[in-house]
């Protein structure tokens, strides 16, 4: 069964999320996906910060090398800046 991996380290320098604290991502869980790998939980509203690392509980990028099932297996993911949203750093082709 398919399930998020947990306890991603998690980096982020899309400084402008509000879930970015200190170049960590305070989010309780993330997605990625879309027609790229693009972070589904980027956002710039008021948010309420968790205090636990993220998991990335759903990518829809299916050619990523890291993508088994929808979970996501690197053990370390960098999220970057994309034109007004946050992309993730760490997408591989398989
Ligand atoms: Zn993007």
């Amino acid at each position: 069964m398919a399930k998020a991996f947990e306890g991603h380290v998690l980096t982020c320098s899309a400084a402008d999320c509000s879930y970015n604290d200190d170049r960590c991502c305070s989010a309780p869980a993330i997605e990625v996906g879309s027609d790229h790998p693009m972070c589904d939980t980027y956002t710039t509203a008021p948010v309420q910060r968790a205090a636990i690392e993220p998991a990335i509980s759903d990518c829809s990028i299916g050619e990523c090398a890291f993508n088994t099932a929808h979970a996501c297996h690197a053990a370390a993911v960098t999220m970057m800046p994309h034109a007004g949203h946050a992309d993730c750093g760490t997408f591989r082709m398989a």
